[in-house]
C-alpha cells in the first residue's frame, strides 16, 4: 500500500478511510485531525491556555504532543491515583516527556495531597473504584485548571473511547449522560470549558502516533479496569468495525450531528449538571453542586475519616 499522501510506501493503513500513511504523512494527518476538530468545534482559541490531563498513557501524551506541535500554549495534568506501581510508572512516563518536551507538568497526588487513594476512596464512598476515580478527576482536573488561570481542559478521550460510552448511554437511553456526552462543554460559573480534541482519531492510531513520534507511554492498562462495562462494549463496537470499517465513525459523528442542537441549550446552561436543575456553590469547596455539599466533598470527607 502507498501513502495516500505522498505516495511512498505506507506503514500505516486506516481502514476506515480506506487509506495508507508513511510515516511523516501520518503524524502530518493526526494532526490535521485534531487542528480540525479543534477549529471547527471552536475548541481553544488563539492564546489560550490549556491544562491537559496526563495520564502517561498513549492518548494523553499523544494529545499533549499534537496540541504543543500545533503551537498552542498546553501544560500537563499529572493526577497520581495512588494505584501502586502502575501509578508510579505512569507518573514516570508523564514526567519523561514533560522534561523532553521542556513543558510544564502540574502534579497533584491523592495520597499525599488530599489524603486517599481510588481504592480506598471507592470504599469510603460504597462506590466502584472507576466511579470514585471518575467524579476525583472530574472535579480535581476542574479546580487545577480554575487555580492555574487556565481557559480550557482538554482530556484525550479518542473516538473508541467516545463511541463506546455512547453506545452504553443508548443502551440504556440515559438521557442525562446522553445530554453531557459532547466533545465541547462550555464554561460556565465555578467550571472552565472541557475539550476533547482527539475524538477523530482511534485507538490504534493515537498508539501508532505516539510510537511514530518516538513517545514513550505506559502499555498496562489500568489494574482497577478490570470488569469495566465500557471495555466490553469497545469490544462489541471493534467486532463491527471489522466487519464493515466506517460504523464506528459514523455511529458517533452521526449523534453529535444529529443530537448535538437538540442537546446544546441543556448543557450549556448548566456543564456538569445536567436537566436544568438549579446548582449553587458546595458549602465547602465553593464547586456548583445541587445539593449543599458536592459529591467530591462528601467523598473525601468519608475517605479521610476512614
Ligand atoms: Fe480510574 Fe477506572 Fe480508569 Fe483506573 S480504569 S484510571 S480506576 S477510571
Ligand atoms: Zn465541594
Amino acid at each position: 500500500m502507498k501513502c495516500r499522501r505522498c505516495h511512498e510506501p505506507a506503514v500505516v493503513e486506516i481502514r476506515r478511510h480506506n487509506a495508507g500513511f508513511c510515516q511523516p504523512c501520518f503524524l502530518h494527518h493526526c494532526r490535521e485531525q485534531v487542528r480540525r476538530t479543534v477549529e471547527d468545534l471552536s475548541m481553544i482559541g488563539p492564546g489560550e491556555r490549556v491544562l491537559v490531563a496526563v495520564s502517561g498513557g498513549k492518548d494523553s501524551l499523544a494529545l499533549w504532543d499534537i496540541l504543543l506541535d500545533l503551537g498552542m500554549a498546553a501544560d500537563g495534568l499529572y493526577l497520581g491515583l495512588g494505584i501502586g506501581g502502575y501509578s508510579e510508572r505512569s507518573a514516570a512516563y508523564a514526567r519523561d516527556y514533560a522534561h523532553r518536551r521542556g513543558s510544564r507538568l502540574v502534579e497533584i497526588d491523592l495520597p499525599g495531597d488530599l489524603g486517599y487513594d481510588v481504592a480506598s476512596g471507592a470504599r469510603a464512598a460504597r462506590r466502584a473504584p472507576c466511579s470514585a476515580c471518575g467524579l476525583s478527576k472530574r472535579h480535581l482536573f476542574n479546580q487545577a485548571a480554575l487555580d492555574g488561570g487556565y481557559d480550557v481542559m482538554a482530556t484525550g478521550h479518542n473516538l473508541d473511547d467516545e463511541a463506546a460510552v455512547l453506545f452504553g448511554n443508548v443502551l440504556r437511553w440515559s438521557m442525562e449522560y446522553l445530554s453531557r456526552q459532547l466533545p465541547v462543554l462550555a464554561a460556565g460559573e465555578g467550571f472552565v470549558r472541557k475539550v476533547k480534541p482527539l475524538v477523530r482519531l482511534g485507538e490504534r492510531e493515537t498508539a501508532a502516533y505516539c510510537v511514530l513520534a518516538g513517545i514513550d507511554y505506559v502499555i498496562e492498562e489500568c489494574p482497577m479496569a478490570e470488569g469495566n462495562k465500557h471495555l466490553g462494549y469497545k469490544a462489541a463496537l471493534n467486532a463491527i468495525e471489522d466487519q464493515s470499517p466506517g460504523t464506528k465513525a459514523a455511529f458517533y459523528f452521526g449523534f453529535l450531528e444529529r443530537a448535538r442542537p437538540l442537546l446544546t441549550a441543556t448543557t450549556e446552561a448548566t456543564p456538569s449538571e445536567p436537566g436544568g436543575v438549579e446548582v449553587a456553590p458546595c458549602e465547602r469547596c465553593g464547586s456548583p453542586t445541587t445539593s449543599q455539599v458536592c459529591a467530591f466533598c462528601r467523598l473525601l470527607e468519608r475517605a479521610v475519616a476512614t
